[in-house]
């Protein structure tokens, strides 16, 4: 893929952020890695989606050093930089300020496994201790704390989604959210049901083979 494609991509989600509800105004941000070379393409700071042209994304080292662009890059870069730098497998995240994961992200909650589908994110969602925004502490503290999973909540911030490429991170992210809601709602109800860790292994085993004609998700 070239240059310019992977910045159309992320130019592309931005906007599917906004579509699909993940946030709202300049909030959350998307970056993907470029193993090659070893750079990462992220949003930039304080653009609109609906503005963003692929000349608005920020190219940055593994180090966060600029290595191209007229902005400046989203304010949340180190945690992106610090996920790449954690785990390999991951070349896309996807950070959301979405309501119902941050409403749990603020109660200081996990997501465990109170659907299949939070085997998107692995046997359940992790939380990630609260630091301020954009600082180094809030990247360790991500980093840390995802552990081998999919997506992690941060407290009293929102969610972070991440995968092998960003139309999975982005998928991630809205069944996450989705998750999210089902978990407040059961929660408010009562006392949830939860899946056993052997049911999830499976789950997450069948979600390996899922694509567009291989597995099914039950959808
Ligand atoms: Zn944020």
């Amino acid at each position: 893929m070239t240059l310019h494609r992977r910045k159309e991509s992320i130019v592309e989600y931005g906007r599917q952020l906004i579509a699909s509800g993940l946030t709202t105004g300049t909030g959350g941000n998307l970056s993907i890695l470029d193993p090659d070379q070893a750079r990462i393409l992220i949003t930039p700071s304080g653009v609109a989606y609906d503005a963003m042209s692929p000349a608005d994304v920020v190219v940055m080292d593994m180090d966060g050093g600029i290595i191209e662009g007229r902005r400046k890059p989203s304010s949340e870069w180190n945690f992106h930089v610090a996920l790449y730098r954690k785990r390999p497998d991951i070349h896309a995240v996807v950070h959301t300020h979405s309501v119902y994961a941050t409403t749990l992200a603020c109660l200081h909650w996990e997501i465990p496994a109170v659907h299949y589908l939070v085997g998107f994110a692995g046997r359940k969602v992790p939380l990630a201790p609260y630091a301020t925004y954009g600082t180094e502490e809030l990247a360790r503290n991500v980093a840390e704390s995802i552990g081998p999973a999919n997506a992690v909540l941060l407290a009293n911030h929102g969610l972070v989604a991440v995968g092998p490429d960003l139309p999975r991170a982005f998928n991630t992210a809205e069944e996450i959210e989705f998750v999210a809601r089902l978990y407040y709602l059961a929660r408010a109800a009562g006392e949830p049901q939860l899946l056993s860790d052997d049911e999830m292994d499976r789950v997450i085993e069948k979600f390996k083979n899922y694509g567009p004609n291989t597995g099914t998700l039950d959808d």
